[in-house]
């Protein structure tokens, strides 16, 4: 049996891989993790563990611990929200069969933002978008990457902002999966359940409090307090949301490449004191298993 004691481990709950929109391959992503100091990396793809099995490869190769992991798209009250699965059994028929549904309803929607972009003037988005996805979905970071290549705008923050988001020509409204289904297949995997980065929703204060009440109510575990998407303000903000709601602390950079290099993997800030560490309950789930983290 393999122990896992070790006194302080570097980690890193939430990145991307060429499986949905990260632009590193999972063995590339793995490797540049490895690199920067990761010792336990969770990959988690929108909505596919496509990747998990070359991400494996290569962190056994590389001495990494990978935990398959998997960020899967909710509508929860007209508005969509991410949940991260931790640690569940990516051949977990129940999990397989609600992310194909997911994936369908992506194809789909592909066709329909190619669709609404031409009328709007810009032919052979679908075409174009696919061309910039090498996993098995196209998703909003490909014709995001699409637009600025094809100079609609300069930046992603103008390519969202122009065109991708709610009353903008290229937006269709999100009908993923329900809180309760996603919290069923990772549940049912055998996962751990987070929600991602709370503050990007603007919510209200008071919205965001209905939304984690549920997602405890339903046997929720985690709230994703440190994100590379957080500000200072944001992380101590959502541990005290954690704490009130009886959610462990998760930590995450929501890497997605290179090409972003305001967040990096391994370079993350420290949980805010008095969280409860998401990593403690995913070590518990290693026989004989003892990590914990000094530095977060
Ligand atoms: P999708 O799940 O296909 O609707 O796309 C959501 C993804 O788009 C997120 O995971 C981010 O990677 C990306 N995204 C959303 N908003 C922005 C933004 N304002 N700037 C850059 N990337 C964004
Ligand atoms: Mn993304
Ligand atoms: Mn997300
Ligand atoms: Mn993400």
């Amino acid at each position: 049996m393999v122990e896992w004691r070790v006194m302080s481990l570097e980690y890193d709950f939430h990145s991307h891989s060429t499986a949905s929109d990260g632009t590193l391959t999972p063995a590339g992503l793995v490797m540049r993790a490895r690199a920067a100091g990761v010792e336990i990396l969770a990959l988690t793809d929108h909505d596919t563990v496509a990747g998990v099995a070359q991400a494996r490869e290569a962190a056994m190769k590389c001495g990494l611990m990978l935990i398959p992991g998997v960020e899967i798209s909710v509508t929860w009250q007209g508005q969509t929200v991410h949940i991260v699965g931790l640690n569940m059994d990516p051949r977990n028929p129940v999990l397989l069969k609600g992310l194909d549904r997911l994936l369908e309803y992506r194809a789909w929607r592909a066709g329909e933002i190619a669709r609404r972009l031409e009328k709007a003037g810009i032919p052979g988005a679908l075409e174009g978008a696919g061309a910039l996805a090498s996993g098995e979905l196209v998703g909003r970071t490909h014709f995001a990457r699409f637009l600025v290549e094809k100079g609609h705008a300069r930046d992603m923050r103008e390519v969202f902002r122009k065109f991708l988001v709610r009353g903008k020509p290229g937006h269709v409204q999100g009908e993923w999966a329900t809180l309760e289904e996603a919290l069923g297949w990772i549940h049912g995997a055998g996962g751990l359940a987070v929600v991602a980065h709370p503050a990007r929703y603007r919510m209200t204060r008071a919205k965001l409090r209905r939304l984690l009440g549920e997602f405890r109510e339903l046997g929720g575990e985690g709230l994703e307090v440190v994100s590379g998407s957080h500000s200072k303000d944001d992380c101590f903000t959502m541990a005290r949301h954690a704490r009130d709601f009886g959610l462990a602390a998760s930590a995450g950079s929501d890497y997605h490449g290179p090409e972003n290099p305001w967040i990096e993997l391994g370079r993350l800030p420290a949980l805010p004191h008095g969280c409860d560490p998401l990593i403690n309950y995913i070590s518990k789930q290693y026989d004989g298993a003892v990590f914990s983290s000094s530095s977060r």
